[in-house]
């Protein structure tokens, strides 16, 4: 897989992650598809001629370990995250609040320091981050996810500025609604409720989402995409959609 650029998925074990690792596959990368459910990648993998290493992005020692089995990387794509709870300020729990920070947010720190070695040797580096339209607005319940969405993308806005001279693009993908595994994570398996985010509206796949970050990713090496924001037409902010009956 050495004669082909390198590109590593996190959380590709599921939903943007698992789409992402596969457009880029056709898109001529070989990926290195990483999360804690190894043996998802692992399939995923084997259908794209890939690898899959496990991968805990909350986890130091995890990412160190990952990190030492790709020495050579033109892509990261820093994908792993989400969301636990819907609660307001009030009430807000604070562990879960610790999981999103530490996985959308510390998680991206450890993944980009760990890799931006590789990135910047390679002469043609990117970082692509996934955060979200919660990255640039709040919505009521929503502090937990929304402050850590903000500050990944803080993270991420400033190495386009501390890497200004260097090889390396950055480029933050902001999607909205996007129906994969997201509500049922964020809602503890709950089905029903997280069925309920995306009832009487056309959201977005995890392709549709896919196809723009291999777009990026494919762009010559000195065109950077900054921001993509990437909704269904059925939503205008955050919080404002466009519901049918049903
Ligand atoms: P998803 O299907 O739940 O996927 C989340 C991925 O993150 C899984 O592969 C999961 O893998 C991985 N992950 C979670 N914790 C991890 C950890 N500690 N270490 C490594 N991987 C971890 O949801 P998704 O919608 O595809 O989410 C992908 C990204 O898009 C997230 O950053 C999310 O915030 C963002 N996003 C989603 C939406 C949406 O509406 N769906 C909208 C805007 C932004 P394991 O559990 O196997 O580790």
């Amino acid at each position: 897989m050495t004669d082909r650029p390198v590109a590593v998925v996190t959380g590709a074990s599921s939903g943007i992650g698992a789409t992402t690792a596969r457009a880029l596959a056709a898109a001529g990368f070989a990926v290195v598809l990483g999360a804690r459910r190894v043996d998802r990648c692992a399939h995923i993998a084997a259908e794209i001629d890939g690898i899959a290493v496990r991968l805990d992005v909350t986890d130091q020692e995890s990412v160190d370990a990952f990190a030492a089995a790709v020495p050579d990387c033109r892509l990261l794509v820093n994908n792993a995250g989400g969301a636990h709870g819907l609660e307001p300020v009030a009430e807000a729990d604070v562990e879960a609040w610790r999981w999103m920070f530490e996985t959308n947010v510390l998680g991206t720190l450890r993944m980009t320091k760990a890799l931006l070695p590789a990135l910047v040797a390679s002469g043609d580096g990117h970082v692509v981050t996934v955060t979200s339209v919660a990255a640039t607005e709040v919505y009521d319940n929503g502090a937990g996810y929304c402050g850590a969405k903000h500050a990944q993308s803080a993270l991420h806005r400033t190495l386009r500025g501390e890497l200004l001279g260097q090889p390396v693009r950055l480029t933050e993908v902001l999607p909205g609604l996007v129906e994969t595994d997201f509500s049922l994570v964020r809602f503890d398996g709950d089905a029903e409720k997280a069925a309920k985010v995306y009832r009487g509206l056309t959201p977005l796949s995890a392709d549709d989402v896919a196809e723009v970050i291999a777009f990026a990713a494919t762009r010559p090496p000195h065109v950077n995409l900054d921001q993509i924001v990437v909704k269904a037409r059925d939503q205008a902010t955050a919080t404002r959609t466009y519901r049918r009956d049903t």
